[in-house]
């Protein structure tokens, strides 16, 4: 493989295509008319422009992308996250037009890409599964009598959803019928595919998922867990690893079930298996996603392990080079996903143009971004501009560290949720590790950031106070105006 395309944009792309370039692998960009001059473009060995900004128009025209790889002598394809990363078809069409999908087969992808067929496939392991239906549900009757025997709440959700929609709580009988069917049209309108299932409603859980590695000669490894409780709309925000309330048993229980669910689906490459763990320390398998996460970076830290690269090596047919174990966790781990997208406003989506961009920088930070000072937001696509990561031996200093990665992080021009990450690192919910995947919900609001705002403000200027009486002082006899400088006084 000595040329790998890049079926995607921004921070993903650019990410997979540095590591491509380190291992001496030549690459290739896609880009739609909007992203002309993004970064993933410039930094690219040759780029094709597929077509107009909307995605249906350019990022999902698999058969366009295929053909442009075929003629430019590409030995692989990497598809990043969202797009066609989780299109079996697409997958297909790689292999059968003779380059590598860096990437699972299309049959793993099409059993997991179903939630129904993934707990269907997963089942003869006795790995814990929320309790609910095993198959797709559309009478309403039956469906009252399964909420009854499960409990209210329950959950309504599309067995082909992710990216957190697809999914209806029914917190009582009156409102079952109701929500089973604005669930079964919005699976079908967003999906394609109306299948609906009942989960139970777990109270207050927290998100825990595990990264697999498999390679095409049967050694599957799993890379420890990251912890994505902190969640709005049912997405990740903020993420880190290790988690802070996982026993070493339960962790040794969960990465051996990993493992199983991805042997269960004959898994190649780097996936993720989702759980969620409840107040007791008990587990459910929730769905496997067949694909690197946004979230990877965290693992990559506190493993020393380049996800990308082991993707690529096993999609070229090598053996994984380390066992179990040969993996350790390595101090602790957080991600911020920054989002164009106005935290004082209830998250609207916040498009301009970035006037002012300047990521932090330093010790122990790791910026993936697609962006940089003077370019405009699309309105086309996903609204991340960025994921601040932060590495510390320790999560006291992990969290220092993204505290005062967030204040060094300069965007001007759009609203982002970096002062969502503030409230967030801030908390003591968070600080002392007791939060579920309600965190937002129990705790943010436009006052609550405001507030934390104007503390800080009051601090900040009496700490101002404080330094200015005191150089005052000690300065009085000899003042001299160089003395006086933030940097020598704070
Ligand atoms: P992750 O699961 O990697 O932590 P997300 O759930 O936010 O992150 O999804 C990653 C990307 O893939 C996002 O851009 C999201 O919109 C997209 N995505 C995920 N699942 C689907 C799906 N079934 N259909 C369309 N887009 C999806
Ligand atoms: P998606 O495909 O959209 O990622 P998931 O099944 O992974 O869907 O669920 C996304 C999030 O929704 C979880 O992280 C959790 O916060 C919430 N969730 C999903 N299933 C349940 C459940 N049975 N009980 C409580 N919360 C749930
Ligand atoms: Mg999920």
């Amino acid at each position: 493989m000595k040329k790998i395309l890049v079926a995607n944009r921004g921070e993903i792309a650019l990410r997979v295509m540095r590591t491509a370039r380190r291992m001496g692998i030549r690459t290739v960009a896609v880009y739609s008319e909007a992203d002309r001059r993004s970064p993933h473009v410039l930094f690219a060995d040759e780029a094709i422009c597929l077509g107009p900004p909307p995605s249906n128009q350019s990022y999902l025209l698999g058969g366009k992308i295929i053909a442009e790889a075929k003629r430019l002598g590409v030995g692989g394809i990497h598809p990043g996250y969202g797009f066609l990363s989780e299109n079996a078809a697409f997958a297909k069409s790689v292999t059968e037009a003779g380059m590598a999908f860096i990437g699972p087969s299309p049959r793993s992808i099409e059993v997991m890409g179903s939630k129904l067929a993934a707990k269907e496939a997963v089942k003869k392991f006795a790995i814990p599964m929320v309790p609910g239906t095993p198959d797709a549900i559309t009478d309403v009757e039956k469906a009252k009598t399964i909420a009854q025997n499960i409990g209210y709440p329950i959950l309504i959700k599309a067995s082909a959803g992710g990216g957190g929609k697809g999914m209806r709580v029914v917190e009582k009988e009156e409102d079952l019928a109701d929500q089973m069917e604005r669930a079964i049209s919005e699976a079908l309108s967003s999906f394609g595919d109306g299948s609906v299932f009942i989960e139970k409603y777990i109270a207050a859980p927290r998100h825990i998922e595990i990264q697999v590695l498999a390679d095409s000669f049967g050694n599957t490894v799993h890379l420890f867990e990251r912890e994505c409780s902190i969640q709005r709309r049912h997405q990740k925000v903020v993420e880190e690893a290790p988690s802070s309330v996982l026993s070493p048993e339960v962790r040794a229980a969960m990465g051996a079930d990993a493992i199983k669910v991805a042997k269960a689906c004959n898994y190649t490459g780097a996936g993720t298996v989702e759980f969620l763990l409840d107040s007791n320390q008990q587990y459910y398998f929730l769905e496997m996603n067949t694909r690197l996460q946004v979230e990877h970076p965290v693992t990559e830290m506190i493993t020393g392990i380049d996800l990308v690269e082991q993707q690529i090596n096993i999609a070229r047919g090598e053996k994984l080079p380390f066992s179990q174990k040969d993996l350790r966790i390595n101090g602790h781990a957080i991600e911020l996903r920054i989002y164009a997208e106005d935290p004082y406003q209830n998250f609207m989506p916040s498009i301009g143009q970035l006037e002012t961009y300047q990521p932090p920088t330093g010790k122990g930070i790791r910026v993936d971004d697609g962006y940089e000072e003077g370019m405009d937001i699309p309105i086309y696509y996903d609204p991340m501009l960025a994921k601040l990561c932060v590495w510390g031996k320790s999560r006291p200093e992990a969290i220092q560290r993204m505290k005062a990665a967030i204040a060094d992080y300069h965007i001007k021009g759009a609203a982002t949720t970096l002062p969502f990450g503030k409230f967030v690192l801030a908390h003591e919910a968070f600080t002392s590790g007791r939060f579920d995947t309600h965190f937002v919900k129990k705790y943010f609001s436009k006052e609550a950031l405001e507030n934390l705002e104007n503390e800080h403000g009051e601090l900040a200027a009496a700490l101002a106070l404080h330094v200015y009486l005191k150089e005052k002082k000690r300065l009085r006899p000899v003042f001299s105006p160089q003395s006086f400088s933030p940097q020598s006084s704070v």
